[in-house]
C-alpha cells in the first residue's frame, strides 16, 4: 500500500518507519523544513531506541521518503495518516486541534481517487466528524473516508509497542475504510494482535479513557506513597501487594513525583474539558490533575526540607530531566516544575541527564548542564534523582561521597534501597518508604 503520514514527529516518524517495515510505501511530510532535511540527511531528530536502523533501512531500500511538500504526499497515497501535534490550548485547556485541521485542508485539496484520511493525533470526540465536513467543504467531489486510530505507542519503547501493540483500535463508519484498514494493519493481524473495530467517536474516546486512566493510577499509588510515610509502611511493598491481583495489575504502580510528557497532562486536562462540554464532569480526572500538579512542587519541597529547611545560595545537583528514561521528550517533565520551585527557593541548579539537555536548554533557563552524574554533583548540597536512567541506578557512591559537600541524596524515583545508600554515609529520602 501507499501510505503517507503528516507530521514526522515521535508518532508520524515511528508509525511511518514501522509501515515500511510491514511492507507498505511511505512518504513521511512535514511543514518543519530542518526536520525533513535532517531526515534526508540521514540523522533522525529525535532520540527513540531502534529507530535510526529501520529509518535508514527503509530509506536505503526506497520504500521510506521525507518531503516538505504535504500536498504531494497526499497526492501519490490511498491512505494519509495525520499524525500532527495537539497540545494544550493556551488558557483554557482544550485540545488545540488547528494543525489537525489544518493538515484536512491540505489533504482535501491534495487527494486523489478514493483516499482514506486516518487520524492518528489524539484528539476528542467528534474531531473525526469535523475533519470529515472540513474535506467536504474544501472539496466537495472528494471520495474519502475519515477514520480514527489513537496512538497507543510509549517513547522510549515505541518501536516494540508499534510493531507488538496490545491492541489496536481503530474507529471507522464504513466497509471501505474498514477493509483498508485491516491491509495496513495485516502484519500484525497475522500476527493476531486484537484489531478493534468500533465507531469513529468510541475510538476517540479510548485514547483519553487509557491515559485518563493511567494517570489515575499513577496518581493514586502517588497517595498511597504519602499515606505510607505517615503511617510507616512501605509503598513498593503496597504496590507489590495489589499489583499481583490481576483486576488491578502490576504496571503504572511506581510511586514519583508526578506524571509528565508530552501525552498524559494535556489529554487529562482535554478529557476533562470535554466531559465538562457536555455537562458530564469526569471529577475522578479533575482530582487526578489538581493532585498531580501540586505534587511536583512537593518534591521540591522534600528537597528544601533535606536541605535543613533552605536551600537559598546551595547547590543542588539534579540526575535526570526528561519525564522517563530513553527519550529526549522534555514536554511537561516534572524536573521542570521541581527545579523552577527549587529555583524560587534560591537554589543554585546543576543538571545532567543523558540524552535530554539540549531540549532541557530550550525550556529551562538559570541551569548549570553538566557532562555526566560526577561532574553535576561536585560540591553539590543535595543531589536528587529526577529520572531513572539506567545509568543512575549503580552510581559510585564513594566517589560521589568525597566530591558532595553535604551528603543528601533525594530518589524521587525509588530506585535505591535506603540501607544500602545510608551504610555508604549518605542521608537517604525516597518515595513512600519508611
Ligand atoms: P510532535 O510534536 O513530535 O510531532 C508533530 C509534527 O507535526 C511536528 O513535526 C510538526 O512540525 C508537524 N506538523 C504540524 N502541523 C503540520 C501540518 N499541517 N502538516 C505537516 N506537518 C505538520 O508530536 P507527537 O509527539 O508525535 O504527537 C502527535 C500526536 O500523537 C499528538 O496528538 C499526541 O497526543 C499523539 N500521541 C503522542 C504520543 C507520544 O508518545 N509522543 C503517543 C501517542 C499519541
Amino acid at each position: 500500500m501507499k501510505i503517507s503520514v503528516i507530521g514526522s514527529g515521535y508518532v508520524g516518524l515511528v508509525s511511518g518507519a514501522c509501515f515500511t517495515d510491514f511492507g507498505h510505501h511511505v512518504i513521511c511530510a512535514d511543514v518543519d523544513a530542518s526536520k525533513i532535511e535532517a531526515l534526508n540527511s540521514g540523522k533522525i531528530p529525535i532520540y527513540e531506541p531502534g529507530l535510526e536502523q529501520i529509518v535508514s533501512r527503509n530509506s536505503n531500500n526506497g520504500t521510506l521518503s521525507f518531503t516538505t511538500d504535504v500536498e504531494a504526499a497526499v497526492r501519490e497515497t490511498d491512505v494519509v495518516f495525520i499524525a500532527v501535534g495537539t497540545p494544550s490550548r493556551r488558557g483554557d485547556g482544550h485540545a488545540d486541534l488547528s494543525y489537525v485541521y489544518a493538515a484536512a485542508r491540505t489533504i482535501a485539496k491534495a487527494m486523489k481517487g478514493y483516499t482514506v484520511v486516518v487520524n492518528k493525533s489524539t484528539v476528542p470526540v467528534g474531531t473525526g466528524d469535523e475533519v470529515e465536513r472540513i474535506i467536504r467543504e474544501t472539496n466537495p467531489n472528494a471520495d474519502f473516508s475519515v477514520v480514527s486510530n489513537p496512538e497507543f505507542l510509549r517513547e522510549g519503547a515505541a518501536i516494540e509497542d508499534f510493531k507488538r501493540p496490545d491492541r489496536i483500535v481503530v474507529g471507522v463508519e464504513d466497509e471501505r475504510a474498514k477493509a483498508a484498514m485491516e491491509e495496513v494493519y495485516r502484519p500484525l493481524f497475522l500476527n493476531q494482535s486484537p484489531l478493534l473495530f468500533v465507531n469513529r467517536r468510541t475510538s476517540e474516546l479510548i485514547k483519553y479513557a487509557a491515559n485518563g486512566f493511567l494517570a489515575m493510577k499513577i496518581t493514586f499509588i502517588n497517595e498511597m506513597a504519602d499515606l505510607c510515610e505517615s503511617v510507616g509502611a512501605n509503598v513498593q511493598d503496597v504496590a507489590r501487594g495489589i499489583g499481583l491481583d490481576n483486576r488491578i495489575g502490576s504496571k503504572f504502580l511506581n510511586a514519583g513525583p508526578g506524571y509528565g510528557g508530552s501525552c498524559f497532562p494535556k489529554d487529562t486536562l482535554a478529557l476533562a474539558k470535554t466531559a465538562q462540554d457536555y455537562d458530564h464532569p469526569v471529577r475522578l480526572i479533575e482530582t487526578t490533575i489538581a493532585i498531580n500538579d501540586n505534587r511536583k512542587r512537593a518534591m521540591a519541597r522534600r528537597v528544601i526540607a533535606a536541605c535543613d529547611g533552605d536551600v537559598r545560595g546551595k547547590k543542588i545537583a539534579i540526575l535526570g530531566l526528561t519525564f522517563k528514561p530513553n527519550t529526549d521528550d522534555m514536554r511537561d517533565a516534572p524536573s521542570i516544575s521541581i527545579i523552577q520551585a527549587l529555583q524560587d527557593a534560591g537554589a543554585d541548579i546543576h543538571a545532567y541527564d543523558p540524552e535530554g539537555m539540549e531540549e532541557a536548554k530550550k525550556l529551562l533557563g538559570n541551569v548549570t548542564y553538566c557532562d555526566n552524574a560526577y561532574s553535576v554533583a561536585e560540591n553539590a548540597d543535595a543531589l536528587v534523582i529526577v529520572t531513572e536512567w539506567d545509568a543512575f541506578r549503580a552510581l559510585d557512591l564513594s566517589r560521589l561521597k568525597a566530591s558532595m559537600k553535604s551528603h543528601n541524596l533525594i530518589d524521587l524515583r525509588n530506585i535505591y534501597r535506603k540501607d544500602y545508600i545510608e551504610k555508604a554515609g549518605f542521608q537517604y529520602i525516597s518515595v513512600g518508604r519508611p
